[in-house]
């Protein structure tokens, strides 16, 4: 029988679980803050834990962690890419940039994806597996043990669809803010989406306060549907339409995701319709210019499309921010260090 991964659980839950060994709560107590706060990596580390406890627990639960294989540092701003291997052999790879507001983690939810955005190079290969809730933790937590540094927010926007895994997502999202965890605050974690419509309108009901993100690259959906497949299932309107919902069950204005590709979606004209899209919204457009991937001929929107596009939004009262580039030197676009690895054989 396949042994229950520790760290996915909830505080309850573990507490149930040693409940049944007949451990008092104090040491469910324990052992969840050795997990989350303390950042074990092995049972024989929780020195305040009887060696027989350490012992059952070893042969009951799993307690994987991710073993860094490859770090790349940015000589520009500091950012790190993390390539870390999973249990199975699987690599994954999270991103950790410092800001003036925190050190924020850019974690991934699946092995591949997909998906199939012709812009990305997570998809390329299709989707291998879905990760665990502890696998998504395990990227926060080992980079801040490594790094010796607090995280303060963590955006889900590493390779995969956080909505195609919903559940050991939402579940590390609960983890990840439980106080008697790292405590990371709800409105510092951001969730981007490809627009899977049910997952938006399921998460909007979850009761978190986090930031949802929409990939949106795009103000027609014939030209939506040529980028991301995913808009052949769910057409723009209902897209839109989810997010506002978003918006007034949670409070929370939604970011859409905007990337722009030279001669595909940078016009005037579409900044303009991306104005009117967005109207009554209360949303704000993160600006991105599009990542070459090497495989595909994108080409990124020369810097002036890039200005004009925002001034446009900005003149019809929709706020844009251009996304600041992180880590250009170190393939800081998604999938793409965690490919170029594979194709090395590694
Ligand atoms: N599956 C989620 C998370 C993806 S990554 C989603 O689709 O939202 C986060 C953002 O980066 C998404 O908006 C994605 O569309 C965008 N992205 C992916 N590859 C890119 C590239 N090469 N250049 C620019 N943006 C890219």
């Amino acid at each position: 029988m396949e042994k229950t991964e520790v760290k996915s659980l909830y505080a309850e839950e573990l507490s149930e679980a040693l409940k049944e060994l007949g451990q008092p709560p104090y040491r469910a107590r324990q052992v969840f803050g050795w997990l989350h706060q303390k950042l074990a990596t092995d049972f024989s580390q929780m020195a305040n834990v009887p060696k027989s406890l350490q012992r059952q627990l070893q042969e009951r639960f799993s307690l994987a962690a991710l073993k860094p294989v490859e770090v790349k540092e940015s000589s520009i701003d500091q950012t790190r890419k993390y390539l870390f291997r999973l249990e199975d052999g699987n690599v994954i790879e999270s991103v950790w940039m410092k800001y003036r507001h925190g050190n924020s983690v850019c974690v991934s939810s699946q092995v591949g994806c997909r998906m199939g955005c012709k812009f990305c190079a997570s998809t390329l290969d299709g989707l291998e597996r879905n990760l665990t809730a502890a696998e998504m933790l395990e990227q926060v937590y080992r980079i801040q043990a490594l790094t010796g540094e607090r995280v303060s927010h963590v955006v889900l926007m590493g390779s995969g669809e956080p909505f195609d895994n919903y559940g050991p997502v939402v579940r590390f999202i609960r983890l990840l803010t439980d106080e008697r965890g790292l405590n990371i605050s709800q409105r510092n974690i951001t969730l981007s989406t490809c627009g899977i419509v049910p997952g938006i309108r399921r998460f909007a009901g979850e009761g978190l306060a986090v930031t949802l993100a929409l990939s949106l690259h795009a103000t027609t959906d014939q030209v939506r549907k040529a980028l991301m497949p995913i808009a052949n299932r769910y057409p723009l309107p209902e897209v839109l339409e989810a997010c506002k919902e978003y918006f007034s069950v949670t409070g929370r204005r939604v970011t859409f995701e905007y990337s722009l590709i030279r001669g595909v979606n940078d016009s005037p004209q579409e900044a303009a319709s991306l104005s009117r899209l967005l109207g009554g919204l209360h949303g704000h457009v993160n600006l991105i210019p599009v990542n070459p991937v090497r495989e595909r001929d994108f080409a990124r929107s020369h810097r002036k499309s890039i200005e004009d596009f925002q001034k446009i939004l900005e003149k019809n009262k929709i706020p844009a921010t251009i996304r600041r580039e992180m880590g250009q030197d170190i393939q800081g676009a998604c999938g793409q260090l965690r490919r170029s690895f594979l194709q090395k054989g590694g």
